[in-house]
């Protein structure tokens, strides 16, 4: 049995948007979750973004927002397909290259990190499409754009899911949505009402649910599709999660990326692996570490330390009851104890991170370049886990025809193992109810982790939060005169 599978992203750009727009409102329209990641050009002032204070941490984001720009979208649209034994989910995924039309502040280490990694700004500036951010400036609110793109996220009211996505969701709002609130309560708010089907953050899901070693994305996206595997290998009624991808035919088929998502490989050698970069998918030495940064040998060593710790345990228990010996916690919290601070530093690191040594092989080869991107420093809020190091040129049945361009596929990528997470946490999750309006991981519902924190940042409207302004004639807008939402002042 193997998880290998070749997944296709779609690339969207200026000279092509129009013609998918049908397609991607669709796939949104009858998804029954979304993920979403976004590539920014900047994050701007680390230590703020860690403030002690939410409130402060919400302002630097804030002040990020209104001066740096999502350079480009991903998301990907899970769609569960009716009459299959287990869960099977159809998945579309989409990466917009975006060029916001004003100014703004694209930070010098991230443009050489950028340029260095086969980010194409003459792709950028040429074909991305272009989007004012703030409020409405009324003119093209019906028009084919990625406000109207927004509108149609918002309208189809499907579950929303990120990864460590608090910045995500504020640089969203700004560039997309209305200008941002001054108050973090405000923001919750509206938030909660954007999105009334709630808002999931799978490193909150990894940490505090699915309770893996780390929660970095790749590591998490990984770990699942293992444990995933592994659930197959055994059979037996457990439900596992299974995925369909289209067949993109015709001029579809020219805007398609392939890429190979190999099996997690049987790996020697579990002896020199960088131990910072294992517990936060990031060391100060990027790729000049000398120790190993691959992430599927990190997987296993971790399995490996489990399995041993249980059978150390089943010997001191051999007489008890087998209970004691079923599960041995080690949850990312443990993993991380002996670097007391360092897990501040994993949020947004501040030096180039680091690639795995295949991937700068990889990089000299031109049709790889591309996935060996990551965006580093421009957009470090998912802990910078490296890029895909499942996409090495020898992939088996990958289409060798299919050309990379220079542009990356990052976000839509890291939209797809967002959104894997999230099925695989929903299968874990035994739903009582299974009506349709059930939420689909009710302890992760509307939290978004907050790096350094033991609790999450809950999208809800308290008594005392009021709706901005902008949002309330916004909501006007996506809904229809019939809304529910009421302005209780101007916030
Ligand atoms: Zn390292």
């Amino acid at each position: 049995m193997s998880s290998s599978m070749i997944v296709p992203v779609i690339d969207v750009q200026g000279n092509n948007f129009k013609e998918l727009w049908a397609a991607m409102v669709l796939a949104i329209k009858t998804s029954s979750f979304i993920a979403i990641d976004t590539e920014l050009s900047g994050l701007g002032s680390r230590k703020a973004l860690l403030a002690e204070s939410i409130e402060d941490r919400y302002k630097a984001i804030c002040h990020a927002a209104r001066t740096r720009s999502i350079l480009s979208l991903g998301f990907a649209c899970y769609k569960e397909l009716d009459n299959k034994a287990d869960r099977t989910y159809l998945v579309q995924i989409y990466n917009l290259t975006l060029l916001c039309s004003e100014e703004y502040v694209i930070e010098p280490q991230s443009v050489k990190f950028l340029v260095q990694h086969g980010f194409d700004f003459n792709k950028q500036y040429a074909e991305g499409i272009s989007y004012y951010k703030g409020n409405e400036r009324g003119g093209d609110a019906y028009g084919v754009n990625m406000r109207s793109l927004f509108v149609e996220l918002l309208r189809a009211n499907k579950p929303l899911v990120v990864h460590n996505g608090l910045i995500d969701m504020v640089f969203l709002y700004q560039c997309f949505y209305a200008h941002l609130p001054d108050r973090l309560g405000t923001f919750t708010a509206d938030l909660s009402q954007m999105f009334p089907s709630g808002i999931y953050d799978t490193k909150y899901a990894t940490e505090y649910e699915l309770r893996f070693t780390a929660s970095y994305l790749e590591y998490a996206y990984k770990k699942c599709k293992l444990q995933n595997s592994k659930g197959i290998e055994a059979g037996g009624n457990g439900s596992r999660v299974f995925l369909e991808f289209c067949k993109y035919t015709d001029n579809m088929e020219s805007y398609v990326d392939y890429r190979a998502c190999l099996d997690n490989q049987n790996l020697d050698g579990a002896l020199n692996i960088c131990v910072q970069f294992s517990a936060y998918g990031w060391c100060p030495n990027g790729s000049q570490c000398t120790m190993s940064h691959d992430t599927d040998l990190i997987i296993q060593n971790d399995e490996k330390i489990k399995d041993d710790q249980r059978k150390k345990r089943k010997r001191k228990n051999k007489k008890k009851d087998s209970k004691a010996a079923s599960e041995s916690c080690s949850s990312p919290q443990e993993k991380r104890s002996h670097f007391e601070g360092a897990e501040l530093d994993q949020a947004v690191p501040m030096s180039e991170p680091a690639l795995p040594e295949h991937q700068e092989t990889a990089r000299a080869e031109p049709t790889d370049a591309t996935h060996a991107f990551e965006p580093g420093e421009t957009a470090s809020k998912n802990g910078n886990e490296e890029s895909q190091p499942e996409a090495p040129a020898e992939a088996p049945g990958r289409p060798k025809e299919k050309k990379v361009e220079g542009g990356t596929h990052r976000a839509g990528f890291d939209a797809f193992m967002t959104g894997y997470i999230f099925a695989y946490a929903r299968n874990l999750t035994k739903n009582t109810e299974e009506s349709s309006t059930a939420h689909l991981v009710p302890t992760c519902l509307n939290k978004l982790f907050l790096s350094g924190k033991s609790i999450p940042l809950q999208v809800a409207k308290s008594t005392f939060s009021k709706s901005s302004k902008a949002h309330v004639s916004k909501m006007d807008y996506v809904w229809g005169k019939n809304t529910a939402v009421k302005a209780e002042g101007n916030a």
